[in-house]
Order: structure tokens, then C-alpha cells, then sequence
């Protein structure tokens, strides 16, 4: 890709001329494990209704702002209100209207890194005061620390489970956040499908106005390419979202197959079973692994982090000689030697594991 030239980047926002363009290292590979997508994709009995869903869409019709019948039908699924629901352009467009709505000078985002890069990202583009509060060993969060800065924070964003670590946020400490910031506490549940029952703390949006809880279709619903997410969130910030975001961000297409994708739910929780079974598999081969320097860390979603010796020659290895793409979180601070492997079909996992022994081997 053509980069920003000086001329143009002397034209930019003083907060956009830092940034270059987003780059997923994406590669055209036999096996896709980086990105945390369903590699099962849409069920087979499933897919007529989706298409159905999509074909018979009013395209000629601007799509209705908040997403009507999915909106509601989200809403009944999750037992609150239609108010307490918006629809977004993926979780990346409803991240985005967060800090438009809440962020700015002076309005701090605490956050606690390592963690999804996205959010350190649009903090800068509005111009908002980042408070990073690291994790420790291990990558448990320092919950009594986020307490502390969550006091003066306008927005604390947690990860449950956390990407690219895979740990749970703690729901206590969730509490404690609610409890402490006078501001906006948003959990980002995008892989909480993938989790153990009972880790949602959507439970608690009844007790905390502050509360906001991000889901998305792109993982446990295979539908990253169709761009829809939603929050969950007391009536006024949601409207506070909505004042926002641009109105048709939700297309009537991405609409039609997300509100299929809510009909048809249960028929995607053999792929979701299937994927927390093979976590388990993929964890303990990769366990197996440790003569080799390999450490992986257990997971709550559909993906392991495991660093290995020289990661980023081992991630080429796996592109270019095993056309296996993972991703290499390598030069991330606090991240050093991992890498990032998306749990896929049986088959791909057996690849990865495969491949990562014949490199760290030598062979
Ligand atoms: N939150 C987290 C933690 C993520 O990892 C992602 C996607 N990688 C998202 C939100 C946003 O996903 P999407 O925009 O596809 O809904």
C-alpha cells in the first residue's frame, strides 16, 4: 500500500498524522488461524435462511438507524429492554463511538494492557488520555490498581476474556470498577460465547448504569465479514451512542444475516462446543512442547497465547514453509516471543502443532 506522504501527513489532524494504515498481516495461506474467525463458518442448516434472509433484504431501503427487528430480537434473547441495545458496524465501529462520545482531552481511558490494540488506537485518533495499567505475572490484571485509576476515569475498558491473553476479567472486579469510576465501565465480551457458562457479567447491567458489555457476530457467529456488533448498556448510553454514530452503518444486508444468525443460534453451538473442546487438545499438545521453550497459557476464548523461542523467525516458518497463518504479537510490550493461534477445525490444529515442532526442531 502507497504510504502517507509528508505533504499529506503535514495536512493531517496533529492526532491522525501519528498513525499509519491498519495492517491485519494477513497473507493468502492454506490455514487461517489469525484471526480469531470460526473456521467452521456458518452451519449448513443454517446457510438457506441467512441467504434467504439477505436475498429478500429491502436493499433499496436505508437500513433502519438502530437495527429494528434486530435490535429487538437481541433485546428478548438478552432480556432487557430495546433501549438498552445498539447495533454497530462490527464491535470495532461501537469501540470507535465510545470514545467519540466519551473521550476527548481530559476524559481518561484506563485500560489494561497487553490487550485488543484497538482501543489505545482510538483513544489517540480523539485525543484521549490513555492510563495503562499493566498486567502482572502472568498477565493477571491488577485489579486493585485499576480501582485506583478507574476514580478518575471517564472510561475503563476490561477484555473477557482478554485478546491476546485469554484470561477472564474477574467479575469482582467488575464490581469494584462499577463502584469506583464515575464514569463508563465497558467489558468487551467479543469471544464470551467461547467461555465458560455463567462468565458473562451482563447479569450485573440491572445493578450498574455504568455498565456496558461489547458482543460481536464475527467470532462464535462466523460472521466477521458481515461487520455486526452490539452493546449492551443502561438507556442513555446507548442514546449517547447513537447520537454518535453514523446512522446507516448497519446495512440492511449485514442486518438481514445477523438478525438469521439470532433466529438460528442454538444451531451454532455445535462449532462453539467444538472449538472449546479442541482448545483443550490444541493446549495439551502444545503443552507437550515445553522441552522446546514452548509456553502456553490457558484460555477462556477461541484462541491460545504461546510464546515461543525466536517467535517472529517461527511465525515466518509457519507462513512461508507450512503456509500456517498465525499472529505474531512478538514486538508487543509485554507480549515478547508470542504468538497468537486461533483454534480452528481438528485438522488445523494438527497442522499447526505439527509444523511448529518440525521448526522448533530444526527440521
Ligand atoms: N473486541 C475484541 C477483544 C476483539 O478481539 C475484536 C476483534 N478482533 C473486536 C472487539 C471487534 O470485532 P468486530 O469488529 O469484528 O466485531
Amino acid at each position: 500500500m502507497t504510504g502517507i506522504t509528508p505533504e499529506v501527513r503535514a495536512l493531517m489532524r496533529p492526532s491522525a498524522a501519528a498513525l499509519e494504515p491498519y495492517d491485519p498481516a494477513f497473507s493468502p495461506v492454506e490455514v487461517i488461524l489469525s484471526a480469531n474467525e470460526n473456521n467452521y463458518g456458518i452451519p449448513p442448516e443454517v446457510a438457506p435462511a441467512l441467504a434467504k434472509a439477505v436475498t429478500d433484504a429491502a436493499w433499496n431501503r436505508y437500513p433502519v438507524p438502530l437495527g429494528g427487528e434486530l435490535r429487538n430480537q437481541l433485546a428478548a434473547w438478552h432480556g432487557v429492554a430495546p433501549e438498552r441495545v445498539v447495533v454497530g458496524n462490527g464491535g470495532d465501529e461501537l469501540l470507535f463511538n465510545f470514545f467519540l462520545a466519551f473521550g476527548g482531552a481530559g476524559h481518561a481511558l484506563v485500560s489494561c494492557p497487553p490487550t485488543f490494540s484497538v482501543y489505545g488506537l482510538y483513544a489517540s485518533m480523539v485525543e484521549t488520555p490513555v492510563v495503562e495499567v499493566p498486567r502482572e505475572k502472568d498477565f493477571a490484571p491488577n485489579v486493585d490498581a485499576l480501582v485506583e485509576a478507574a476514580r478518575t476515569a471517564t472510561l475503563v475498558v476490561v477484555t473477557s476474556p482478554n485478546n491476546p491473553t485469554g484470561d477472564l476479567f474477574p467479575r469482582d472486579g467488575v464490581r469494584r470498577l462499577c463502584e469506583a469510576c464515575p464514569g463508563i465501565v465497558l467489558v468487551d465480551e467479543a469471544y464470551i460465547e467461547f467461555a465458560d457458562p455463567g462468565s458473562t457479567v451482563e447479569d450485573m447491567l440491572g445493578e450498574y448504569q455504568s455498565l456496558a458489555v461489547l458482543h460481536t457476530f464475527s467470532k462464535a457467529f462466523a460472521l466477521a465479514g458481515a461487520r455486526v456488533g452490539y452493546v449492551l448498556a443502561s438507556p442513555a448510553v446507548v442514546a449517547a451512542l447513537a447520537a454518535v454514530r453514523q446512522p446507516y452503518s448497519v446495512s440492511v444486508l449485514d442486518q438481514a444475516a445477523a438478525l438469521a444468525a439470532v433466529t438460528h443460534r442454538d444451531a451454532f453451538q455445535p462449532a462453539v462446543q467444538a472449538i472449546r473442546q479442541d482448545r483443550g487438545r490444541l493446549s495439551s499438545m502444545l503443552g507437550g512442547l515445553v522441552p522446546l521453550g514452548v509456553r502456553v497459557w490457558p484460555s477462556q476464548a477461541n484462541f491460545l497465547c504461546v510464546r515461543v523461542p525466536h517467535a517472529h523467525e517461527v511465525w515466518c516458518h509457519l507462513r512461508d514453509e507450512h503456509s500456517i497463518l498465525v499472529r505474531d504479537f512478538s514486538s508487543t510490550p509485554g507480549l515478547e516471543d508470542c504468538l497468537r493461534i486461533t483454534v480452528g477445525k481438528p485438522e488445523e490444529n494438527d497442522l499447526a502443532v505439527a509444523a511448529l515442532t518440525s521448526i522448533l526442531k530444526g527440521e
